[in-house]
């Protein structure tokens, strides 16, 4: 008997319902089933009073007197409602089924034990439909302990595989192969975190003797669950330093050296010069680099990227750098373009409204290495696109690309410059050349195979700060770089909440703005499900904005999605330049646009838009001298997380404080970017709450394979063991971030 034995080897478990657990919750094995665990249990053995009743929705168990029955008329039909108190508060007790059966059941003024789920609403709790009880009637009766809910779906209850079931299922599979459950820590571990060993861990978290033993449970089990994943990570970040390598960018050549002390604008911010430091120590390293760079908008990401380009071509290699949209691949072809004049470096840009003849030019130009830097949106993903010789690949603002599209990048060499036509091989290439042979010569580079040729070096940026916690277990193999520190002389955006009836004041706002030189900006919400509606809420507000800045005297630029990518930039290009005031716009301009003359930022039914989004967009302004303003207007009508997102950011604009209280309101699985990861899917542990399991998880795996990389010490083959059949199952193991 092992655990790896499909489920109907359980007593009781016929074919027929092991194929519906199989296709319902994915369960095979046996050991499957065991670790599928509750997701709430319903606990009788706790008494709440009243006043300890927390607007949480959560199943209470509350003794009291009913002192009153009514009647209340409502929609359709009534609702049965008592009042339930204690010594210590009141709360009801209602329900909308079977009520005169129940009115003349309940008796008034006499001890009761009643049980349900909680409801919360302005400020009173109750419980609809609660299991009620005289206390006299639960006294005579035999009470169990702590009951486990699993997770089910609409067709297995109504295949009659019930709770009930469930739970006889699991003790049958507890009692048969209970004494097969080995442990997958070692001692150590165990000891240094006094856990519970396995066994006893997983028997409480399915038969719960109390709420200490069930802690303890899910503790052992969380640690376990989120040490395994670190395990994963921290080796794989120890494998690509020693196994995947990469090109060497030997040296800080002429044209970094040029454009540093000659073309770059302003003197770089500490945090910029060590993030540069950074990526320079790891492109000269000969391991391939996988780095993330983060930085709160307008912390001046754009130039590090720059920079970091210029060392590659130093080193005789191409450089890309890709953005999520056309409007922002623009503005880096336009800036980079400009900050390069005069320096004999080529830049172009691909994106979907490139004309054929001009795309072929550019395939030409990329292919036989004459083009230097290419700017680009995910066009350049497209299987047509083929560097010479890519040294490295930026992507900015990355949670808009997907895993599988970063993946794309790592093949984009596929020419090897050993093969180019004779002729056609200048200094450079020749350099690379040498470059190349030297290196995969040398057979002491034990290469991963990735496919291709060497995977360009890869940076992405990110003005999404990721907490700490998170990026630990999303990103943990990924070294991590952050500019936590903006240009100087930037004032802190003003950001007050308005209701819409104070619109005209806000109108009043906008024209003294407007009458000092500033810009304007006014967002709508765009979210598809609502798309027409909004789309309607967009014009209604570009036509009262119009009436209300009339032309000449005002210009606006408006931008949405429906429109041509030539339109969209035309207008676009209207506001950078200044001839337009105000740019009335759907979300499309949320990421990186940069005008520095614009100072307010107005956004149009704020409580719609997520908090990291109402960051992004006020990141729009405050990037001049001027001090800038963020307005956020919002209905009445607001929800408490609309309420806790709105007060946040009137509060601070520190990323990273929004980034963790974001996190809290909609919790990991929401946070863009990380849905693709696949690994936040976690059976029991929650990065958020259990950030400081997560750390000691991590700790401890660190410092586990720092002393037995291999794992081939005795004490730690429970787990080598685990490791082993996790790593095969396992899709961590792709070669992308
Ligand atoms: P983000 O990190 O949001 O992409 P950008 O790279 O667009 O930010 O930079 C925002 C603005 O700050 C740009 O106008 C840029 O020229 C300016 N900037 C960047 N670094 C510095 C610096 N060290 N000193 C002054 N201005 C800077
Ligand atoms: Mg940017």
């Amino acid at each position: 008997m092992t655990l790896e034995n499909p489920i109907t080897y359980i007593k009781g478990v016929s074919v027929q319902r092991a194929t519906l657990l199989y296709t319902e919750l994915g369960i095979k094995t046996c050991n499957d089933l065991l670790n599928f665990f509750p997701f709430r249990y319903i606990d009788k053995t706790q008494f709440y009073t009243i006043k300890e009743l927390q607007p949480i929705s959560a199943e209470v168990q509350v003794v009291g007197k009913i002192t009153q029955i009514k009647s209340v008329a409502q929609k359709r039909g009534s609702r049965l409602v008592a009042t339930f108190q204690d010594a210590t508060g009141t709360m009801e007790l209602v329900w909308f089924k079977g009520q005169k059966w129940i009115k003349d059941a309940l008796k008034v003024n006499q001890p009761y034990v009643v049980y349900g789920k909680l409801n919360h609403y302005n400020g009173s709790f109750s419980i609809p439909h609660p299991e009620i009880e005289l206390v006299s009637e639960y006294k005579k009766k035999l009470h169990s302990t702590m009951q486990p809910v699993y997770p089910s779906t609409e067709k297995l209850t109504n295949s009659g595989i019930s709770n009930k079931l469930m739970r006889t299922y699991i003790q049958n599979l507890l009692q048969q192969f209970f004494e097969t459950i080995k442990e997958s820590l070692s001692q150590e571990i165990i000891d240094d975190f006094k856990l519970m060993p396995k066994r006893d861990a997983l028997l409480n978290v399915h038969f719960p003797k109390d709420q200490e033993r069930l802690a303890k449970a899910q503790n052992r089990l969380k640690f376990e669950e989120l040490f395994f994943i670190q395990m994963q990570l921290v080796r794989k970040k120890l494998i690509n330093k020693t196994k995947i390598k990469g090109f060497v960018f030997e040296k800080v050549g002429a044209v970094f050296n040029e454009f540093y002390a000659e073309k770059l604008p302003f003197s770089l911010t500490n945090a910029q010069k060590r993030v540069l430091k950074e990526v320079r120590k790891d492109v000269a390293s000969g391991a391939h680099m996988n780095r993330l760079l983060q930085g709160d908008v307008g912390s001046g990401k754009t130039i590090v990227a720059l920079l970091s380009m210029l060392l590659a071509i130093d080193n005789g290699f191409q450089a890309t750098i890709m953005a999520p949209t056309e409007i922002l691949a623009n503005q880096h072809f336009t800036a980079v373009s400009e900050l390069l004049t005069g320096m004999n470096i080529n830049v172009d840009i691909l994106t979907g409204s490139v004309r054929a003849k001009k795309r072929r030019e550019i395939h030409a130009n990329l292919e036989d290495g004459s083009l230097h830097i290419l700017v680009g949106t995910h066009a350049l993903l497209e299987d047509k696109v083929k560097f010479n010789n890519l040294g490295i690949a930026i992507i900015d603002e990355q949670h808009r690309f997907g895993v599988k599209q970063r993946a794309k990048l790592w093949a984009k060499n596929k020419i090897s410059p050993l093969s180019l036509p004779k002729g056609k091989e200048t200094v450079l290439e020749n350099k690379i050349k040498t470059d190349k042979e030297k290196y995969h010569s040398d057979k002491s580079h034990a290469i991963e195979d990735v496919g291709g040729d060497l995977p360009p070096h890869i940076l992405v940026m990110t003005a999404t700060p990721i907490p700490r916690t998170l990026a630990m277990s999303v990103y943990g193999d990924l070294d991590i770089s952050v500019i936590d520190e903006l240009p100087p002389g930037r004032k802190e955006v003003k950001t007050v909440h308005r209701f819409d009836s104070n619109r005209l004041s806000v109108f009043k706002f906008m024209k003294d703005e407007i009458a000092k030189g500033r810009q304007v900006y006014i967002v709508y919400p765009l979210i598809e499900e609502s798309e027409a509606m909004d789309y309607k809420d967009l014009m209604d507000g570009y036509e009262s904005v119009s009436r209300e800045f009339p032309s000449p005297k005002y210009q606006i630029s408006i931008v949405h999605g429906k429109m041509k990518p030539a339109d969209k930039d035309h207008e676009m290009q209207r506001f950078i330049k200044g001839e337009t005031q105000i740019m009335v716009a759907t979300t499309v301009i949320e990421v990186g646009v940069n005008v520095p003359n614009a100072s307010v930022m107005i956004i149009e039914s704020a409580e719609r838009f997520g908090l990291s989004q109402l960051h992004q967009l006020r990141g729009r302004v405050g990037r001049g001298a001027d001090q800038s303003y963020c307005i956020l207007l919002s209905s009445y009508k607001l929800s408490a997380e609309s309420k806790t997102r709105l007060k946040t950011m009137v509060e601070t604009t520190d990323g990273f404080k929004i980034a963790e209280v974001d996190l809290k309101l909609r919790g990991p699985g929401n946070i863009m970017g990380t849905q693709q990861s696949g690994v936040l899917n976690l059976k029991i542990a929650d990065v958020v709450k259990d950030s400081k399991i997560l750390v000691a998880a991590r700790n401890s795996a660190i410092a586990l394979l720092q002393e037995d990389p291999n794992l081939e010490k005795e004490e730690n083959l429970p787990i080598r063991t685990t490791f082993a059949k996790l790593t095969k199952t396992s899709k961590i193991w792709s070669n992308i971030s």
